[in-house]
């Protein structure tokens, strides 16, 4: 073997990463790769995903971008692999595939109501902030009060965000229809409501303390939920995050009991927004008014379980809301002739080498497919984890050349006549460039450091060149 000629479906960091530590690697053999995405610009959910007021994590896609300018990697955005290519296909013209592709769609929470008009997923209205070009440019934001469920880092960037006063993110790459959708809003009070306590939680404490420092929000807790049971004691007294997450928690409370606020308040004279936090609330109902339209939310009282976790107490509450986000976690889709695990939302495999099916043995494996990021593992953890599960997945592929396909069409050419025999109007990394410089000149014209481009079709031209009047 002389060339690996490999395939990457995905051009999140999980894909990248794999890249470019297969690139960086000691290994007996030249590598040649080919990073295929469904979208027209790379990054997945660094662009797509991360919320636009956080430009420093936002400022990974530059470490990604050297990766990709290093001139080693091929990337073809806007191919869908399962319309544009199949897994035969990638038989045809490579030795082996790695699949990156994430997970984009809301798991689901199965309570009465939860379908009813004014009732969203999280991953839909992130899509929308964050301009993803599959998604409608409206979003209704009509509710005064709105109910965020869940205690993870998605809940807290989908209740900032629904809180934050619009101008206050006109600094940030936002869309044009995303702003003026916000500054349209007449929101007063965000609750976020989770099943367990206050040191169960499972957004980190950068995330928390943001959230005190939204300029002309105030946040309300609730003195009730801070009685803690020996097991959250005992979990402050071993882990540094929670014991930082429990500081922000009292100094919030010291707050309000002193009649204070834990607002900062611009003196701008904008009318302050409330973000409640509640905590031992386990969610029971989406409620309809007469029109089929959310009117409230019901949840039942949890207690601590004495074993960390939490039981229910037969009390039910009730909180008025016009609007409900569930924010439950992220769930993988499947790909076109790709074993996966519906319970999990993964591709089944181990250590990154994909297996038959959900249930094979370890040792079960299918020759020449891997997996890595959030459809290797689940939809949990930070960027920084797809660097690990890269390096598992690449360490595998190295150490498996044995058992790599054998293509009919290596050459690199082959695949680019197959998809432009099929029309398929794909963007390249001169491409990506293109949209960049495009973006950031909108932003300079509006004072800002970039403006997204979102129509699909629209971001292709600019990247393909092909309506120069869009690009001056
Ligand atoms: C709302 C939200 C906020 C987050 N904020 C942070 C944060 O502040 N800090 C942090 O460290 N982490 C954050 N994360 C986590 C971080 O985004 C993930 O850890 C990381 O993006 C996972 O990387 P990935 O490459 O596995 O998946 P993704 O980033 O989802 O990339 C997958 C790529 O595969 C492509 N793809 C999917 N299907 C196909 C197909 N059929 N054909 C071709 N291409 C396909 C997608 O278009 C996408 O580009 C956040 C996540 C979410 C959901």
């Amino acid at each position: 073997m002389e060339k690996l000629r490999l395939a990457i479906v995905g051009a999140g960091p999980a894909g990248i990463y794999a890249a470019d530590i297969l690139l960086k690697r000691d290994r007996p053999f030249d590598v040649s790769i080919d990073l295929f995405d469904q979208l027209p610009a790379p990054y997945g959910l660094v662009r797509y995903g991360v919320a636009p007021d956080h430009p420093r994590i936002k400022g990974i896609i530059t470490a990604l971008r050297e990766v990709l300018d290093t001139g080693a990697i091929r990337i073809f955005g806007n191919v869908d692999f399962g319309r544009d290519l199949t897994l035969d296909d990638l038989k045809q013209h490579y030795h082996a595939v790695i699949f990156a592709t994430g997970a984009v769609r809301d798991a689901p929470l199965d309570i009465p109501g939860i379908d009813l008009p004014g009732s969203y997923g999280a991953a839909d209205f992130v899509s929308w902030y964050d301009g993803h070009p599959d998604v409608p440019r409206d979003w209704p934001l009509e509710a005064r009060e709105i109910a965020v469920i869940g205690n993870g880092n998605v809940a807290l960037d989908v209740a900032r965000m629904l809180a934050k006063h619009p101008d206050d993110l006109l600094p940030t790459e936002i869309p044009g229809n995303v702003h003026a959708g916000l500054a349209a809003s007449p929101v007063t009070d965000v609750h976020v409501f989770g099943r367990r306590g206050p040191m169960q939680v499972k957004f980190t404490p950068l995330e928390l303390r943001e959230l005190g420092e939204v300029p002309d929000v105030e946040i309300v807790v609730h003195d009730e939920d801070f009685d803690y049971d020996e097991a959250s004691r005992a979990a402050i007294s071993t882990n540094k995050q929670l014991v930082v997450i429990d500081r922000i928690f009292t100094k919030w409370r010291d707050a309000s009991r002193a009649g204070g606020s834990t607002a900062t308040d611009t003196g701008r004279g904008r009318e302050r927004r409330r973000l409640h936090l509640h905590f031992f609330a386990n969610p029971v109902e989406v409620l309809g008014d007469a029109d089929g339209r959310v009117a409230g939310f019901r949840y039942e009282r949890t207690e601590p379980d004495g074993a960390g976790g939490v039981r229910g107490t037969g009390e039910l509450r009730e909180v008025p809301v016009q609007a409900v986000y569930r924010a439950v976690g992220y769930f993988g889709s499947p790909l076109d002739g790709v074993p996966f695990d519906e319970r999990r939302g993964v591709i089944p495999n181990h250590e990154g080498q994909v297996l038959h099916d959900a249930d094979a043995r370890d040792n079960d494996l299918l020759p020449g497919v891997y997996a890595t990021g959030w459809i290797k593992r689940g939809p949990v953890g930070l960027i920084g984890h797809t660097k690990s599960d890269a390096m598992e997945t690449v360490e595998h592929l190295v150490n498996d050349s044995g058992s790599w396909w054998t293509p009919a069409h290596p050459d690199e050419q082959a695949v680019l006549d197959l998809l432009a025999g099929r029309g398929v109007e794909f963007t390249d990394l001169d491409g990506w460039h293109a949209l960049d410089e495009h973006e950031i000149a909108l932003g300079a014209d509006a004072g800002r450091t970039r403006v997204k481009v979102v129509p699909r079709d629209e971001m292709v031209a600019i990247s393909n060149r092909r309506t120069p009047s869009l690009v001056e």
